[in-house]
């Protein structure tokens, strides 16, 4: 069966009564038959609930793997994760990582005493050159948010297994429409399904995917023992956004492009960071790895100020000035000034960040309408 089928017919219809929309099972708690008898293994909702099994095993059929786990956030999905963690283990992962990701293991897992570094991983070899032999995890994205760096999934996998680390990637910038980091020897595929997954912008939601069955059992216990499990309702809205991910994201990727090339002969427009232009650093590596570019794209202006990138910001009709991604309708952001704000200047800069850099989330609004748009806003802009 090909991908596109697989998504349509993501669930199966109910067993009880044929329903073809998944039922949403709104109970906390199920009747038992004995003390020691459950039916069909369901006793307590935190433990397993079948409307959150049918998300959970719809995303592990996706990323290609046989245990899949749904959290009530990406971030509630990279703590279960953290949790495999003891004291004196040690993280390596991309320096410009999601800021939650970054945020959760150096002012949280520190403290328990687990160290990350951050490295450009757009360059396999220092990752390698990070590694200890303490190094448990090596915590990829790729693309990376806002630059999008493109990492090779295959060659860090390779050097993390050969220092009996494991590979976790955070797929959410893709979607396994795109890419699937299982099948590039990845250990965990993880998701913020807040984003392109559910994608219409109206739910929370995170993913664990993975194969290794000793490991799916560490991970049950602690996303039972830790609680933090997608709800019934938002398990529902995940598997009727995922049914159309496979149109989606090809009208996101079709629309990105037709923007990329667009912004790079604007006058005032200097760089465009969008991994389907031969020019990225590493777009062959993309261009080997994902089936598509993806619907993100990031442009600084000649003009690099805060205030000149505000008033293209407040100028755009189509795209909404929001955090987050993934969504059906165009969002805009400024790094520098909304998720890269605790950034020191000097740091964010460093990074690539530039004062003016603006990141767009491409829609599936008509390509047409969103350049006019992009037009209109830059003619604002100096
Ligand atoms: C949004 C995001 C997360 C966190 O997910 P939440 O659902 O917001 O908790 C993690 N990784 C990436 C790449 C994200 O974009």
């Amino acid at each position: 069966m090909t991908f596109e089928t697989k998504i349509v017919h993501i669930s199966q219809p109910d067993e009880l009564t044929g329903a073809l929309s998944t039922p949403i099972y709104q109970t906390s708690s199920y009747q038992q038959i004995s003390p020691d008898n459950t039916k069909n293994g369901f006793a307590y909702s935190r433990t397993a609930n079948p409307t959150r099994k049918a998300a959970e095993e719809a995303v592990a059929l996706l990323e290609g793997g046989r245990f899949g786990f749904a959290f009530a956030s990406g971030l509630a999905a990279t703590d279960c994760v953290l949790k495999l963690l003891s004291a004196g283990d040690e993280v390596v992962s991309v320096d410009d990582v999601y800021g939650g990701t970054y945020r959760i293991l150096t002012t949280v897992y520190n403290r328990f005493g687990v160290k990350s570094t951050f490295v450009d991983s757009s360059d396999a070899k220092n990752v390698e050159r990070a590694m200890t032999d303490k190094t448990r995890f090596v915590w990829l994205e790729t693309p990376t948010n806002p630059t999008l760096k493109i990492s090779d999934i295959k060659a860090i996998a390779d050097i993390a297994h050969a220092r009996g680390a494991m590979l976790v990637v955070d797929n959410t910038f893709l979607s396994p429409a795109l890419q699937r980091p299982l099948e590039l020897g990845a250990d965990i595929a993880l998701h913020s399904a807040t984003k392109y997954l559910s994608g219409h912008g109206d739910v929370l939601a995170g993913f664990l995917v993975l194969n290794d069955e000793a490991l799916a059992e560490q991970l049950t216990y602690l996303q039972n023992t830790s609680g933090g499990v997608l709800a019934p309702q938002d398990s529902w809205l995940t598997i009727r956004g995922i049914r159309t991910l496979s149109l989606r994201m090809k009208k996101h990727c079709e629309n990105a492009i037709r923007v990329a090339e667009y912004l790079i002969k604007h006058p005032k427009v200097d760089k465009v960071y969008f991994p389907g232009l031969t020019t990225h650093k590493n777009h062959d590596v993309a261009a080997r790895q994902q089936s598509g570019f993806g619907g993100m794209v990031a442009f600084s202006l000649k003009n690099d100020t805060i205030e000149n990138a505000s008033k293209f910001l407040t100028s755009t009709q189509i795209f909404f000035l929001a955090e987050s991604l993934g969504d059906v309708f165009s969002l805009v952001s400024h790094p520098a000034t909304m998720t890269h704000k605790s950034t020191p200047a000097e740091v964010r800069r460093a990074t690539g960040i530039q004062d003016s850099l603006i990141r767009l989330s491409v829609g599936i609004e008509s390509a047409e309408d969103l350049i006019e748009d992009i037009e209109q806003a830059l003619e604002k802009s100096n």
